[in-house]
């Protein structure tokens, strides 16, 4: 059973319009020099009390989770009302929340045009495991890239995200999961026992994260800074299709764990696979990924590997595998290819990931196979496309029906 709730009644999103007009700037996705320097530059503290005030905002905002200053008790009531004045912290539109029968969730987020252009939409999927939750952030609107079995690469990018949207994406999530203290999470919800409900985070939703560099720093620092989000770098992925010259800076300047959309052990497959290939060949991409800051065998890489049936499923393609990471501090995702309407590709016959699986797990390498997640929701790897393109009737009915004559685990 897939639960769908749409906010898109006209009166619901009247009223989200109303609230979300007119526009203040938000003070999510700011430095704490930024923020401090935003709250002098407005008149609204002065200078001398700003890094105080800073860091009581941050502590609201980033550990208490409150998304409107009314709820910042310790805060006179002149100071909130004047900072509401001034500037918001609130969430943005949610457009649609989708319930996979897996526990998988999909939410479809509207943010405003920034400058000329129109409102964006973009997913963002939460993943509940046994002993963990995975929210998957997408950093793009779209992407430049086109790698050929991927479908958010049939769309065109939009803009880049900023900061404040990219964080966005992970404080709502938190509160529509009851994340935050003093929450409570909605009845019937799937999230781990314990610990946190989103305790990791990966940047594998739409667009290519190292296009929007900037942003996707200062928004990963925020998260894991120690008085505010706090998640751990270890806890989060940063997923590229191989930006090489943005790679060593991701290690030295955000310090998070690295994973690469590997997919094929020669460039010219890669070439057809993964087009930024034809840009930086695998003799760079490999090198960048020997030079990665702070690798060892605690602080892997993760290769992620899509399973093309009679693409690159081969057992020839293993060892090339393992003769291409040789000497690199390497995990190795198997993630079964996701069909979506109009692809060519299919996945590889199950038995098949498993003999590649055990070829390179004999090999001395750790293989998970991803368990393909939210297919009913068409939340899985490749899947996201936004709401500009949403997909017909007809094409998701196609979709399910090949998902069951596929491996029937949806
Ligand atoms: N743009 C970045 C991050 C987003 S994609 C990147 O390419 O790394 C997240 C992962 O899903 C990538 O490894 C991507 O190659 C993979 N993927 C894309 N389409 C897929 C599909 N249809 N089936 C399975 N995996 C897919
Ligand atoms: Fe873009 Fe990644 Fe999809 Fe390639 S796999 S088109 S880089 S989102």
């Amino acid at each position: 059973m897939t639960l769908s709730f749409d906010l898109t009644t006209e009166g619901a999103r009247d009223a989200l319009r109303a609230r979300a007009a007119p526009e203040k700037p938000s003070l999510i996705g700011l430095t704490r020099a930024e923020l401090a320097e935003a709250l002098v530059a407005s008149g609204t503290v002065p200078e001398r009390q700003a890094k105080m005030r800073a860091q009581q905002l941050w502590h609201w905002m980033y550990v208490r989770g409150v998304s409107d200053f009314a709820g910042m008790f310790n805060i006179s009531k002149d100071l909130r009302a004047e900072l509401d004045k001034h500037f918001t912290v609130a969430r943005p539109e949610i457009v649609e929340e989708q319930i996979s029968s897996d526990g998988t969730r999909k939410w479809l987020f509207r943010f405003p045009p920034r400058g000329a252009g129109r409102p964006v939409e973009i997913e963002t999927v939460y993943i509940p495991e046994e002993g963990r939750g995975t929210l998957c952030i997408s950093s793009q609107v779209g992407c430049t890239l086109t790698c050929s079995f991927c479908h958010t690469g049939t769309q065109k990018l939009v803009r880049n995200l900023t900061a404040e949207e990219i964080l966005a994406q992970l404080l709502t999530a938190r509160d529509r999961l009851g994340d935050f203290p003093d929450r409570d999470t909605p009845d019937g919800a799937i999230v781990p026992a314990e610990g946190r409900k989103v305790s990791n985070i990966v940047m594998m939703g739409m667009g290519e994260p190292l296009y929007n560099f900037e942003a996707v720093k200062k928004a990963l620092l925020i998260a894991s800074d120690g008085d505010g989000l706090s998640l751990s770098k270890r806890r989060i992925t940063l997923s590229t299709s191989g930006v090489v010259p943005e790679i060593f800076r991701t290690g030295e300047e955000i310090g998070v764990m690295l994973a690469i959309s590997l997919h094929a052990t020669n460039d010219d497959l890669r070439d057809l696979l993964v087009p930024i290939n034809k840009k930086y060949p695998l003799k760079e991409l490999i090198a960048a990924c020997r030079a990665y800051p702070g690798l060892s065998n605690a602080r892997r890489i993760t290769f992620e590997y899509v399973m093309l049936k009679d693409v690159n499923d081969s057992i020839e393609d293993a060892k090339g595998l393992i003769k291409l990471l040789k000497g690199i501090p390497a995990k190795i995702n198997l993630i079964p290819f996701n069909p979506w309407p109009g692809t060519n590709y299919q996945c590889s016959d199950w038995e098949t990931i498993e003999k590649f699986a055990d070829y390179i797990n004999n090999a001395g390498y750790a293989s998970p196979i991803r368990t393909p997640r939210g297919r009913d929701i068409l939340a899985a790897c490749g899947q996201l496309k936004s709401e500009s393109e949403r997909m017909r009737k007809v094409d998701r009915l196609a979709l399910e029906a090949m998902m069951i004559a596929g491996h029937g685990e949806a």
